[in-house]
């Protein structure tokens, strides 16, 4: 029998436990989920949101891996209690939800729907958009998300170039890494997506020193996480007309505080953190799946590098 531990929002559990259960039973594993503990050296997986019950991991002493519900792991990383292997949330659902949220917005931009959109009989003086090929977009993190985003991209004409840590190749994007390709990311970047995790390296990544870099008039995307930017360096950056707009989905404090100046700014999108969802029942596979992994004594899928801290 094998004894899960599942410790999130109470909301949570009618929508993920009964797909895990199903997910879990398809690969005949028996087990038990469980969202409260009495014996915690029992429990050999805890599932798990940042937000849930369990902040402390130490008594899980057999636990074989700390599964979590979210992509994003910077609120697990640094606890220095969770030393059980830690698996971040990837799975094909989420991917596709970020997919239409990165193209939707960068189409918005490209294409000028707002001004192009008229409620009232407009000055008849159309500014035609260029087409997607004449347009540069750079994607910051060329991970599970930024990939597909940066290839749904390319695959509409977009010219795109993508940023990450280790070198990659991409068919049809231009993928650049290191300090000299970030440059090169921002300087030819008319739209910017954020895709990157938050990490010690990656916080406040956009400082005003690099929001400058960017071309006047650039766009930018974030759905990645609200520290990659800092706040105030953005919006003089928008005040002075450097930058035309940002679309945010993530910010430092969450939900956004009533008074900050993000809702109220012109030249700001605020969108609250719907960019992509966990969806459960694709969770549940990959949880599923993790969970047998551990159980064959075979490597587990998405393990965090506690080192790069994501
Ligand atoms: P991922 O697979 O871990 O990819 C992260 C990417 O960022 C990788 O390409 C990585 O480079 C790159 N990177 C990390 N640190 C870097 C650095 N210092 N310099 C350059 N590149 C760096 O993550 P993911 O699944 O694509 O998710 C990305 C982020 O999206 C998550 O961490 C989360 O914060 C956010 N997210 C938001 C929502 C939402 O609804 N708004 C939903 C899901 C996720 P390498 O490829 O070389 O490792």
């Amino acid at each position: 029998m094998i004894e899960i531990l599942f410790s999130a929002p109470e909301s949570y559990g009618g929508k993920y436990i009964p797909p895990i259960r199903e997910a879990l039973d398809s690969f005949g594993l028996a087990h038990r989920i469980e969202t409260e503990c009495s014996d915690p050296e029992r429990v050999d997986y805890i599932i798990c949101a940042p937000n849930g019950p369990v902040t402390d991991f130490s008594p899980f002493t057999h636990a074989k891996a700390v599964l979590s519900l979210w992509a994003g792991v910077e609120r697990f990383v640094d606890n220095p209690s969770l030393t059980q292997p830690l698996l971040r949330m990837v799975n094909p659902g989420m991917t596709a939800g970020m997919v239409e949220y990165v193209t939707g917005h960068v189409l918005r931009h490209h294409l000028g729907m707002d001004a192009h959109i008229r409620r009232e009989k407009p000055e008849w003086q159309p500014k035609i958009p260029p087409l997607a090929s004449e347009r540069r977009v750079s994607v910051l993190g060329l991970g599970a998300l930024g990939q597909a985003s940066a290839q749904a991209l390319a695959g509409l004409g977009f010219d795109v170039a993508g940023w990450s840590r280790s070198p990659k190749s991409i068919a049809g994007v231009r993928c650049l890494s290191g300090a000299n390709g970030l440059e090169e990311a921002l300087g030819r970047a008319e739209i910017l997506v954020l895709l990157l995790p938050l990490t010690v390296e990656t916080e406040n990544i956009l400082d005003a020193a690099r929001l400058a870099r960017l071309p006047e008039g650039a766009v930018i995307i974030n759905p990645g996480r609200g520290p990659l930017i800092d706040d105030e360096a953005l919006l003089a950056a928008l005040d002075r007309g450097h930058l035309a707009h940002a679309t945010l989905d993530v910010f430092r404090t969450e939900p956004l505080p009533g008074a900050h100046p993000f809702w109220h700014h012109p030249q700001i999108t605020v969108t609250p953190h719907i960019a992509s969802d966990t969806r459960p029942a694709h969770a549940a596979r990959v949880i599923a799946e993790n969970i047998r992994r551990g159980e064959a004594g075979e490597p587990f899928l998405h393990q965090v590098d506690r080192s790069a801290g994501y």
